[in-house]
C-alpha cells in the first residue's frame, strides 16, 4: 500500500453515525496530559487538522519510556487479534510519512530476531508462520545467510533467525522533539513542568484543567500519561512495569544494518552512527558489594523505580557487562564510546497493546497508552485525533477500548 493509499484508507475506517466525516470541532479547546510519544503524537495530529491543543508535561518531554526506550519499530508481532497486528502494519506506514512531515532519522532494513530456549524459538517459528499467512514479509533464515547480510555479525551458523523486512529504528526522543516543535509551528502550546491535579466541570463538561499552575480552560482532555495512568485516573490497566538498560554509544562507523534481537541484549545503529543497545537485567541477583549509596539486593535497588544508577560504579558495571556480551557477536563494539546509560521503565498494559477511547464516567475525556508505544505513536496520534475531532468511532480501535478493561 504506499502513502496515498493509506491515507485515503484511513478516511473510510471511520463511522459517522450522526455526523459527515469533516465536521470537525476544532474550537474545542483541547489539553493533552503528558509529553511522551503517545501525548506528542496526538498533539500533533490534532493541531495538523486545525485543533486548540495545550500539552502539559510534569518533568520534561520524553522524560520517561517515551526518552528511554530501544526504539525498534516492529511489525513481527504479535499476531492476535488481527486489529492489533495490522495497527502495527498501518502504523509503519504512518512512519513513512512522519519522515517526510517531521524530519526525523529513521532506520529502515528490517530485524533479525531469534530465541535462546527451543521452546520460545518453537513459539516463534509458529507465529511467523501466522504472520506469513497475512502476507507479511518475514521468512526464516539461517546463521549463514544472515551472516552474508550482516557480514560484521558473529551468527551461529545452526541457528534460526526471524528476519522481518519491514521493521526498522528511531531515537524516540528525537521523535516527540520534532513532534513538539511542530505542533507549536501550528499553533499549540508545551507547557512543562506542570502537573494535572484534576478535572473541573460545569453542568456535567469538561470547563477546565486544574494544573500545578493554575486552572486551564478545556472543552476535552487526552489522557496519555504512560506508566502513571492508572494512578491518575484510579483504574487498573496497566501492568507492573519491568525494567530494562538502554546504552547509547557515540556516532562510530557503521558496523550494522539491522535491528538484532539476540537472546541476550538487542542492539541497532541509527544513520547517524549512533548505537543503541538495550538488556534486561544484566545483574539480577547480583550483589554489588560494599558500593557506597547502592542497596545491596537487587530487589532493594529497583523497589523504587530508578531511572538513573545510584553510583557512577554500579552504572558502570552494568554497562560493561551488557558491552561484554555484545562484543562477543560483533567484535567491532570494542571500539564504543559510551554516551548514554539509563534504566528505562516499560510501561505495559494487561490487554498487551493500546488502551484508547472516550472514558464513559468523565464525558468530554479520553485515554490513550499503550505498549510498545514508539511503534504504535503515529497510527494512535492519527485515529485518535480524527476520533476527538470528527466525534466518530473508528472501527479498528474498537478491541482496545477502555471499556474492555476499566
Ligand atoms: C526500556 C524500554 C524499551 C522499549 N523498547 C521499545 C521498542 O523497542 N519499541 C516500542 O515500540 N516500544 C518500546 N518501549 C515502549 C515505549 O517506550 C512506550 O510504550 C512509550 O514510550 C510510551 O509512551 P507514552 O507517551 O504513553 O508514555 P510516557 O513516555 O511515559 O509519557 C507519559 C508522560 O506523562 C507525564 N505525566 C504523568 N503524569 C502526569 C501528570 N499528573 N501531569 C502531567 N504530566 C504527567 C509523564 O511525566 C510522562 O512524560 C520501550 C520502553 C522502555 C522503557
Amino acid at each position: 500500500m504506499n502513502r496515498r493509499n493509506f491515507s485515503r484508507m484511513l478516511a473510510l475506517l471511520a463511522v459517522s453515525p450522526n455526523q459527515s466525516f469533516g465536521n470537525i470541532n476544532k474550537k474545542d479547546r483541547i489539553v493533552v496530559i503528558g509529553a511522551g510519544i503517545i501525548g506528542s503524537s496526538i498533539a500533533y495530529h490534532l493541531t495538523k487538522m486545525g485543533a486548540e491543543v495545550t500539552v502539559i508535561e510534569r518533568d520534561l518531554p520524553a522524560a520517561h519510556a517515551s526518552g528511554k526506550n530501544f526504539g525498534w519499530l516492529h511489525a513481527s508481532y504479535p499476531t492476535k487479534p488481527f486489529s492489533f497486528h495490522h495497527l502495527l502494519k498501518l502504523s509503519l506506514l504512518a512512519y513513512q510519512n512522519l519522515e517526510t512531515e517531521i524530519d526525523i532519522d529513521i532506520h529502515w532494513g528490517g530485524s533479525f530476531e531469534w530465541s535462546a530456549s527451543k521452546e520460545n524459538q518453537k513459539i516463534l517459528t509458529k507465529e511467523i508462520e501466522i504472520q506469513q499467512g497475512y502476507g507479511v514479509p518475514i521468512s526464516m533464515i539461517n546463521g549463514k545467510q544472515a551472516h552474508e547480510l550482516e557480514p560484521n555479525v558473529e551468527f551461529d551458523e545452526e541457528i534460526s533467525i526471524a528476519f522481518s523486512k519491514l521493521d526498522g529504528a528511531v531515537d524516540a526522543n528525537e521523535v516527540v522533539k520534532k513532534l513538539l516543535k511542530k505542533t507549536i509551528s501550528h499553533g499549540g502550546r508545551v507547557l512543562y513542568p506542570v502537573t494535572y491535579k484534576n478535572i473541573k466541570t460545569k453542568n456535567g463538561k469538561i470547563a477546565a484543567v486544574k494544573t500545578s499552575v493554575g486552572e486551564i480552560e478545556a472543552d476535552q482532555v487526552v489522557f496519555a500519561c504512560g506508566g502513571d495512568t492508572d494512578e491518575l485516573l484510579k483504574i487498573d490497566i496497566l501492568n507492573k512495569s519491568k525494567p530494562e538498560i538502554i546504552l547509547r554509544t557515540q556516532p562510530m562507523k557503521k558496523i550494522i544494518n539491522r535491528v538484532i534481537v539476540h537472546p541476550s541484549f538487542h542492539i541497532h545503529q541509527q544513520k547517524n552512527g549512533v548505537v543503541t543497545i538495550g538488556a534486561t537485567n544484566p545483574m539480577a541477583d547480583t550483589s554489588v558489594g560494599n558500593l557506597q549509596g547502592a542497596p545491596i539486593s537487587h530487589s532493594d535497588r529497583l523497589a523504587l523505580m530508578p531511572e538513573v544508577f545510584p553510583d557512577v560504579a554500579l552504572e558502570k558495571r552494568h554497562a560493561e557487562m551488557i558491552l561484554t556480551i555484545a562484543q562477543q557477536f560483533i567484535p567491532q563494539l570494542e571500539a564504543v564510546k559510551l554516551k548514554d546509560i539509563v534504566i528505562g521503565w516499560i510501561p505495559s498494559t494487561h490487554n498487551g497493546g493500546p488502551v484508547v477511547g472516550h472514558l464513559k464516567n468523565i464525558p468530554g475525556a479520553y485515554i490513550a497508552t499503550t505498549n510498545s508505544g514508539v511503534t504504535f505513536a503515529p497510527i494512535i496520534g492519527e485515529l485518535v485525533a480524527k476520533e476527538i475531532l470528527d466525534r466518530t468511532n473508528i472501527n479498528l480501535l474498537e478491541d482496545f477500548r477502555p471499556d474492555h478493561f476499566i
